[in-house]
Protein backbone atom coordinates (compact mmCIF):
# COMPACT_ATOMS: atom_id res chain seq x y z
CA UNK A 1 0.00 0.00 0.00
CA UNK A 2 1.59 3.39 -1.43
CA UNK A 3 5.16 1.43 -1.25
CA UNK A 4 7.48 2.99 -3.67
CA UNK A 5 10.26 0.77 -5.03
CA UNK A 6 12.83 0.80 -7.54
CA UNK A 7 15.98 -1.63 -7.99
CA UNK A 8 19.13 0.17 -9.60
CA UNK A 9 21.80 -2.15 -10.87
CA UNK A 10 25.14 -2.29 -12.15
CA UNK A 11 26.96 1.10 -12.26
CA UNK A 12 24.12 3.08 -10.75
CA UNK A 13 25.57 2.58 -7.07
CA UNK A 14 28.91 2.58 -4.77
CA UNK A 15 28.80 1.48 -1.59
CA UNK A 16 30.92 3.88 0.14
CA UNK A 17 32.75 3.69 3.84
CA UNK A 18 30.71 0.40 4.20
CA UNK A 19 32.08 0.49 8.09
CA UNK A 20 30.65 1.88 11.29
CA UNK A 21 28.68 4.91 11.07
CA UNK A 22 29.63 6.49 8.19
CA UNK A 23 28.21 4.15 5.49
CA UNK A 24 27.25 6.09 2.33
CA UNK A 25 25.78 5.04 -0.62
CA UNK A 26 26.73 6.66 -4.10
CA UNK A 27 23.31 6.67 -6.82
CA UNK A 28 24.22 8.07 -10.00
CA UNK A 29 20.83 10.17 -10.08
CA UNK A 30 20.81 11.43 -6.40
CA UNK A 31 24.35 11.65 -5.02
CA UNK A 32 25.64 10.73 -1.78
CA UNK A 33 23.20 9.33 0.90
CA UNK A 34 24.23 8.61 4.79
CA UNK A 35 22.89 5.22 5.55
CA UNK A 36 22.45 3.08 8.64
CA UNK A 37 23.67 -0.35 8.49
CA UNK A 38 21.51 -2.92 10.11
CA UNK A 39 24.18 -5.61 9.11
CA UNK A 40 27.44 -5.85 7.78
CA UNK A 41 27.63 -7.25 4.53
CA UNK A 42 29.82 -10.18 4.56
CA UNK A 43 33.23 -10.14 2.77
CA UNK A 44 33.24 -12.45 0.24
CA UNK A 45 29.68 -11.59 -1.24
CA UNK A 46 29.30 -8.91 -4.06
CA UNK A 47 26.96 -6.65 -4.64
CA UNK A 48 24.68 -7.23 -7.22
CA UNK A 49 21.67 -5.03 -7.21
CA UNK A 50 20.58 -2.06 -4.65
CA UNK A 51 16.47 -1.56 -3.77
CA UNK A 52 15.10 1.45 -2.51
CA UNK A 53 12.52 1.59 -0.72
CA UNK A 54 10.06 3.74 0.81
CA UNK A 55 7.81 1.85 3.53
CA UNK A 56 4.65 2.30 5.41
CA UNK A 57 6.32 3.86 8.05
CA UNK A 58 7.95 6.85 5.79
CA UNK A 59 11.26 6.11 6.00
CA UNK A 60 13.43 4.87 3.13
CA UNK A 61 15.11 1.60 3.32
CA UNK A 62 18.02 0.38 1.14
CA UNK A 63 18.57 -3.47 0.80
CA UNK A 64 21.22 -5.23 -1.09
CA UNK A 65 21.11 -8.35 -3.17
CA UNK A 66 24.34 -10.33 -2.84
CA UNK A 67 26.15 -12.67 -4.72
CA UNK A 68 28.79 -15.14 -2.70
CA UNK A 69 31.09 -17.48 -5.55
CA UNK A 70 30.47 -20.93 -4.43
CA UNK A 71 34.41 -21.55 -4.54
CA UNK A 72 34.90 -19.12 -1.55
CA UNK A 73 32.49 -20.84 0.77
CA UNK A 74 33.95 -23.49 2.92
CA UNK A 75 33.46 -26.78 2.53
CA UNK A 76 30.96 -28.74 4.92
CA UNK A 77 32.71 -31.60 6.82
CA UNK A 78 32.84 -35.13 5.33
CA UNK A 79 29.61 -37.26 5.97
CA UNK A 80 31.04 -39.82 7.98
CA UNK A 81 32.59 -37.69 10.48
CA UNK A 82 29.51 -36.87 11.95
CA UNK A 83 28.33 -37.96 15.11
CA UNK A 84 25.84 -37.83 17.75
CA UNK A 85 28.48 -35.02 19.18
CA UNK A 86 28.88 -32.59 16.70
CA UNK A 87 25.49 -32.82 15.08
CA UNK A 88 22.04 -31.78 16.64
CA UNK A 89 18.22 -32.28 16.31
CA UNK A 90 16.34 -29.45 16.21
CA UNK A 91 12.81 -29.58 18.09
CA UNK A 92 10.81 -26.50 17.75
CA UNK A 93 8.97 -26.35 21.29
CA UNK A 94 5.60 -24.90 22.00
CA UNK A 95 6.82 -23.72 25.83
CA UNK A 96 10.55 -22.99 24.57
CA UNK A 97 11.52 -21.77 21.34
CA UNK A 98 13.74 -24.61 20.19
CA UNK A 99 15.15 -27.54 22.02
CA UNK A 100 18.12 -29.91 21.12
CA UNK A 101 19.26 -33.07 21.25
CA UNK A 102 21.98 -32.70 23.18
CA UNK A 103 19.41 -31.41 26.25
CA UNK A 104 19.83 -27.29 25.38
CA UNK A 105 16.47 -25.35 25.72
CA UNK A 106 16.33 -22.00 23.84
CA UNK A 107 14.14 -19.32 25.24
CA UNK A 108 11.89 -17.43 22.76
CA UNK A 109 12.35 -13.40 22.73
CA UNK A 110 10.49 -11.58 25.30
CA UNK A 111 8.55 -9.39 22.99
CA UNK A 112 5.40 -8.79 26.22
CA UNK A 113 6.39 -4.83 26.13
CA UNK A 114 6.15 -4.57 22.49
CA UNK A 115 2.75 -6.20 22.36
CA UNK A 116 1.86 -4.43 24.69
CA UNK A 117 2.82 -1.16 23.11
CA UNK A 118 1.38 -2.24 19.89
CA UNK A 119 -2.01 -2.63 21.21
CA UNK A 120 -1.73 0.41 23.14
CA UNK A 121 -0.97 2.32 19.58
CA UNK A 122 -3.49 0.32 17.95
CA UNK A 123 -6.47 1.42 19.97
CA UNK A 124 -5.37 4.99 19.76
CA UNK A 125 -5.69 4.29 16.16
CA UNK A 126 -9.36 2.66 16.17
CA UNK A 127 -10.41 6.08 18.11
CA UNK A 128 -9.24 8.75 15.09
CA UNK A 129 -11.51 9.48 12.33
CA UNK A 130 -10.28 7.55 8.86
CA UNK A 131 -8.34 9.98 6.46
CA UNK A 132 -7.46 12.04 8.62
CA UNK A 133 -4.21 14.02 9.17
CA UNK A 134 -3.87 12.13 12.85
CA UNK A 135 -5.23 9.39 11.89
CA UNK A 136 -2.17 9.11 8.76
CA UNK A 137 -0.27 9.81 11.86
CA UNK A 138 -1.05 7.15 14.13
CA UNK A 139 -1.16 4.72 11.29
CA UNK A 140 2.73 5.58 10.71
CA UNK A 141 3.15 4.64 14.52
CA UNK A 142 1.36 0.98 14.22
CA UNK A 143 3.72 0.01 11.49
CA UNK A 144 6.60 1.43 13.35
CA UNK A 145 6.45 -0.69 16.68
CA UNK A 146 5.36 -3.57 13.93
CA UNK A 147 8.25 -2.97 12.19
CA UNK A 148 10.37 -2.87 15.34
CA UNK A 149 9.20 -6.53 16.52
CA UNK A 150 10.06 -7.65 13.35
CA UNK A 151 13.57 -6.43 13.46
CA UNK A 152 13.89 -7.78 17.00
CA UNK A 153 12.27 -11.45 16.19
CA UNK A 154 14.92 -11.19 13.03
CA UNK A 155 18.09 -9.65 14.92
CA UNK A 156 17.28 -12.92 17.09
CA UNK A 157 17.67 -15.37 14.99
CA UNK A 158 20.34 -14.09 12.94
CA UNK A 159 22.16 -14.60 16.47
CA UNK A 160 20.97 -17.86 16.95
CA UNK A 161 21.65 -19.37 13.13
CA UNK A 162 24.86 -17.66 13.70
CA UNK A 163 25.31 -19.91 16.70
CA UNK A 164 24.24 -23.12 15.48
CA UNK A 165 26.25 -23.18 12.07
CA UNK A 166 29.13 -22.53 14.35
CA UNK A 167 28.84 -24.73 16.82
CA UNK A 168 27.87 -27.83 15.05
CA UNK A 169 28.84 -29.65 12.27
CA UNK A 170 25.37 -30.77 11.30
CA UNK A 171 22.04 -29.21 12.41
CA UNK A 172 18.65 -31.00 11.08
CA UNK A 173 15.29 -29.23 11.66
CA UNK A 174 11.75 -30.62 11.22
CA UNK A 175 9.46 -29.88 7.99
CA UNK A 176 7.40 -28.07 9.90
CA UNK A 177 4.62 -27.75 7.66
CA UNK A 178 3.24 -31.09 8.77
CA UNK A 179 4.20 -30.55 12.64
CA UNK A 180 2.34 -27.08 12.37
CA UNK A 181 -0.76 -28.53 11.48
CA UNK A 182 -0.58 -31.72 13.97
CA UNK A 183 -0.09 -29.50 17.08
CA UNK A 184 -1.32 -25.62 16.55
CA UNK A 185 -4.36 -23.77 16.67
CA UNK A 186 -4.82 -22.23 12.60
CA UNK A 187 -3.88 -18.92 13.81
CA UNK A 188 -0.77 -19.71 16.17
CA UNK A 189 0.32 -22.01 13.18
CA UNK A 190 0.17 -19.41 10.59
CA UNK A 191 2.29 -16.90 12.86
CA UNK A 192 4.67 -19.59 14.03
CA UNK A 193 5.01 -20.81 10.55
CA UNK A 194 6.28 -17.85 9.43
CA UNK A 195 8.86 -17.39 11.91
CA UNK A 196 9.90 -21.06 11.75
CA UNK A 197 10.23 -20.69 7.80
CA UNK A 198 12.28 -17.33 8.50
CA UNK A 199 14.43 -18.89 10.88
CA UNK A 200 15.27 -22.30 8.68
CA UNK A 201 16.01 -19.75 5.55
CA UNK A 202 18.67 -18.10 7.69
CA UNK A 203 19.93 -21.44 8.72
CA UNK A 204 20.57 -22.63 5.68
CA UNK A 205 21.94 -19.35 4.14
CA UNK A 206 24.70 -19.31 6.81
CA UNK A 207 25.30 -23.50 6.87
CA UNK A 208 26.36 -22.32 3.34
CA UNK A 209 28.51 -19.65 4.40
CA UNK A 210 29.80 -21.66 7.40
CA UNK A 211 30.15 -25.00 6.21
CA UNK A 212 27.74 -26.88 8.01
CA UNK A 213 25.14 -29.26 6.83
CA UNK A 214 21.52 -28.31 7.45
CA UNK A 215 18.88 -31.10 6.68
CA UNK A 216 15.01 -30.55 7.01
CA UNK A 217 13.33 -34.15 7.82
CA UNK A 218 9.89 -35.47 8.42
CA UNK A 219 8.26 -33.95 11.00
CA UNK A 220 5.04 -36.62 11.72
CA UNK A 221 5.61 -38.51 14.71
CA UNK A 222 8.91 -36.92 16.37
CA UNK A 223 6.95 -36.48 19.54
CA UNK A 224 4.77 -39.93 19.53
CA UNK A 225 7.86 -41.81 18.79
CA UNK A 226 10.11 -43.48 21.40
CA UNK A 227 13.68 -41.99 20.46
CA UNK A 228 15.19 -45.25 22.51
CA UNK A 229 13.22 -48.12 21.18
CA UNK A 230 10.58 -46.27 18.49
CA UNK A 231 7.65 -47.12 19.72
CA UNK A 232 5.19 -44.90 18.89
CA UNK A 233 3.03 -43.27 22.40
CA UNK A 234 0.08 -40.97 21.48
CA UNK A 235 0.65 -37.60 23.99
CA UNK A 236 -1.56 -34.60 24.73
CA UNK A 237 0.16 -31.59 24.26
CA UNK A 238 0.14 -30.81 28.09
CA UNK A 239 1.84 -34.37 28.85
CA UNK A 240 5.89 -32.70 29.28
CA UNK A 241 7.27 -35.84 29.82
CA UNK A 242 8.35 -38.82 27.44
CA UNK A 243 8.17 -41.94 29.37
CA UNK A 244 8.15 -45.13 27.18
CA UNK A 245 5.52 -47.94 27.75
CA UNK A 246 7.45 -50.33 26.00
CA UNK A 247 11.36 -49.64 27.03
CA UNK A 248 10.68 -47.69 30.14
CA UNK A 249 12.90 -44.75 28.42
CA UNK A 250 12.08 -41.22 30.53
CA UNK A 251 12.85 -37.69 29.31
CA UNK A 252 11.61 -34.26 28.43
CA UNK A 253 9.29 -33.98 25.41
CA UNK A 254 11.03 -31.98 23.96
CA UNK A 255 14.14 -33.46 24.40
CA UNK A 256 12.83 -36.76 23.00
CA UNK A 257 11.47 -35.24 19.87
CA UNK A 258 14.87 -33.46 18.93
CA UNK A 259 16.57 -36.99 19.46
CA UNK A 260 14.46 -38.36 17.04
CA UNK A 261 15.19 -35.26 14.76
CA UNK A 262 18.98 -35.90 15.28
CA UNK A 263 18.26 -39.54 14.17
CA UNK A 264 15.84 -38.75 11.14
CA UNK A 265 18.78 -36.35 9.92
CA UNK A 266 21.12 -39.17 10.05
CA UNK A 267 19.07 -41.53 8.29
CA UNK A 268 18.46 -38.82 5.83
CA UNK A 269 22.37 -38.20 4.79
CA UNK A 270 22.61 -42.41 4.74
CA UNK A 271 24.25 -42.74 7.99
CA UNK A 272 22.85 -44.95 10.40
CA UNK A 273 22.44 -44.21 14.49
CA UNK A 274 26.01 -44.92 15.41
CA UNK A 275 26.01 -47.93 17.91
CA UNK A 276 28.89 -46.90 19.87
CA UNK A 277 26.95 -43.60 20.45
CA UNK A 278 23.67 -44.58 21.95
CA UNK A 279 21.26 -42.80 22.71
CA UNK A 280 21.13 -42.42 26.11
CA UNK A 281 24.60 -41.26 26.01
CA UNK A 282 23.69 -38.32 23.81
CA UNK A 283 20.51 -37.43 26.03
CA UNK A 284 21.59 -35.60 29.39
CA UNK A 285 18.84 -36.04 32.05
CA UNK A 286 18.79 -33.25 32.81
CA UNK A 287 18.22 -30.10 30.64
CA UNK A 288 20.96 -27.24 30.10
CA UNK A 289 18.67 -23.76 29.44
CA UNK A 290 20.73 -21.68 27.77
CA UNK A 291 19.20 -18.07 28.01
CA UNK A 292 18.86 -16.03 24.60
CA UNK A 293 21.09 -13.71 26.08
CA UNK A 294 24.08 -15.79 27.05
CA UNK A 295 24.25 -17.33 23.15
CA UNK A 296 23.89 -14.31 21.86
CA UNK A 297 26.35 -12.56 23.89
CA UNK A 298 28.78 -15.18 23.40
CA UNK A 299 28.38 -14.37 19.09
CA UNK A 300 28.48 -10.47 19.51
CA UNK A 301 32.10 -10.12 19.41
CA UNK A 302 31.98 -12.44 15.74
CA UNK A 303 29.05 -11.54 14.88
CA UNK A 304 30.90 -8.22 12.92
CA UNK A 305 31.91 -10.42 10.02
CA UNK A 306 28.47 -12.27 9.57
CA UNK A 307 25.40 -11.15 7.91
ZN1 LIG B 1 10.82 -46.90 24.08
Amino acid sequence: MGNQKSSISDDGFKLKNTSGRHATLWLSKIGDIPIRDHREIPDKAAIKEVTVKKETTGDWFVSFGLETDDADLPEKPNVDSLDATNSVGIDLGILNYIHTSDGKTVDWLDLEDEYERLRREQRKLSRKEQRSNNYEKQRQKVAKVKRHIRRKVLDYQHKLTTWLVKEYDAVFVEDLNVKGMLEQSHNARNKQDAAWRQFITLLEYKANLYGTHVVQVEARGTTKECASCGVETAKPIWVREHSCPSCGFECDRDANAAMNVLQRGFSELGLGWPEDKPVKTALPTDTTSVSAKRVCRGNLDRLSDVV
